[in-house]
């Protein structure tokens, strides 16, 4: 049922391209003839890909989405990274008692509460009023939510500095072993509904809050400083929670995205939405040659060589399996195609069909930079940024952090 995809290839082709050689892991000169052989036994002509080198774009091109998004990875973890330094520093002038103004309140952080986002969103729905505490919490939220609505799960292998761990460690696993582990599907399917069930608990606790009470938690001195707990948490990390993380890390390594896939019930709200999404990795079986390349290069194991287009949950709009593609314009993230037939796989009339619907690794950066920022920008412009607690507050709670407990 999650893994809902359209399945428009039929059985026998899923079975001879399975009977398909390995694409040639010998020399580049004998992985070019492959595809031509690929090719030429499906009846088809291969038309590279613009740019496409040796069966694949290369990293350095601009018209490679792996490229950006690694490097939006990289910018949202140094972000992440600075934000964390200057809460550090900015807890640390209360807790310490120090005289003079504090550092600067990285606001950013509250983009790590995602249950008070939660509960703000629906504080702000229900009674149409923008929440006091923790309003970027909910802003950030609901600029996530925005990012699955029009762009699939893109939040997960763009933007999560989680996800971005998690594939750095299941790649890394895959260059030491040589291969990474799959769970058989009657394992698979179980493991990942257990993160719409544990997305279902947190849903109902905040659902079953009336707006009145989110209102009086969030003014408790624990509401008021959750930001803070949440720091704490890591800086006095119990042996508990130590070797869970741990256990997930390592689970990580041998078993691509485990935490993400199975667990984190963040990414099963955004995958719930992301069914919604116009744009999702389309294929046109009159461009493509049914190489498997696509299928292969898949974190998430979509069949994205048999289906037309991948409306599954997990997909995460990585683009990986875009830029593996050899073939021009057999596969995009984009809208669906204008109905142009393309009488003989007519090259002209398959650019024509997907003319200006495809989204191209540097459009989803500037989407993604345009919702959030904008979000952010639009949050500062009318004071719904900066948190309103006074200075004071904080000196009389940031001390005694350690002693609040969950009203
Ligand atoms: S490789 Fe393609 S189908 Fe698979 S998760 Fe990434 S974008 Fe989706
Ligand atoms: S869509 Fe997939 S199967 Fe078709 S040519 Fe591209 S990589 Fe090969």
């Amino acid at each position: 049922m999650i893994e809902a995809t359209l399945a428009h290839g039929d059985e026998a082709k899923k079975q001879k391209m399975t009977s398909e050689p390995e694409v040639g892991t010998d020399t580049k000169d004998r992985e070019d003839a492959l595809l031509d052989e690929i090719a030429m036994r499906h009846k088809k002509v291969l038309i590279r890909r613009t740019g496409v080198i040796h069966g694949t774009l290369p990293w350095h091109d601009f018209r490679n989405a792996t490229t950006w998004r690694r490097a939006v990875q990289i910018i949202f973890v140094l972000i992440n990274a600075y934000i964390a330094t200057a809460f550090y520093f900015w807890v640390r002038h209360f807790e310490t008692n120090a005289a003079g103004a504090p550092p600067i309140r990285p606001e950013g952080v509250e983009g790590w509460l995602p249950i008070a986002g939660l509960m703000n969103l629906k504080y702000a729905l229900t009674t149409g009023v923008m929440p006091e505490v923790h309003a970027p919490a909910m802003l950030l939220l609901a600029a996530f939510l925005l990012t699955a609505l029009l762009l699939k799960k893109s939040f997960c292998s763009w933007l999560c500095p989680v996800g971005t761990l998690s594939e750095a460690l299941w790649r890394t696993g895959k260059r030491v072993f040589k291969r990474s582990l799959y769970p058989p599907r009657w394992l698979d399917i179980p493991l990942r509904s257990l993160k719409y069930l544990l997305m279902a608990a947190f849903l109902y606790v905040v659902m079953a809050m009336p707006a009145a009470g989110i209102e009086a938690f969030m003014m408790t001195p624990y509401g008021l400083i959750a930001d803070v707990k949440m720091l704490n948490f890591f800086r006095f990390i119990g042996i508990t929670a130590l070797i869970t993380i741990a256990v997930l890390m390592l689970l990580s390594v041998v078993i691509p995205n485990f935490w993400c896939r199975y667990l984190c019930p963040y990414g099963a709200l955004l995958g719930l939405l992301s069914l919604l999404s116009p744009t999702k990795i389309r294929r046109d079986p009159d461009a493509c040659i049914d190489c498997g390349k696509c299928a292969k290069a898949c974190p998430a194991r979509l069949p994205v060589d048999v289906n037309r287009q991948i409306r599954s949950a997990e997909c995460t709009a990585c683009m990986s399996c875009v830029t593996s593609c050899p073939a021009q314009d057999a596969l995009q993230l984009a809208l669906p195609p204008k109905k142009i037939v393309a009488a003989n796989g007519d090259t002209a009339q398959i650019v024509q069909r997907w003319r200006r619907r495809k989204l191209s690794g540097a459009m989803v950066a500037a989407m993604l930079a345009l919702i959030v920022g904008g979000i952010i920008i639009g949050a500062y412009a009318t004071g719904h940024w900066q948190t309103p607690v006074p200075d004071q507050v904080y000196r009389q709670l940031i001390p005694k952090a350690q002693m609040l407990g969950h009203p």
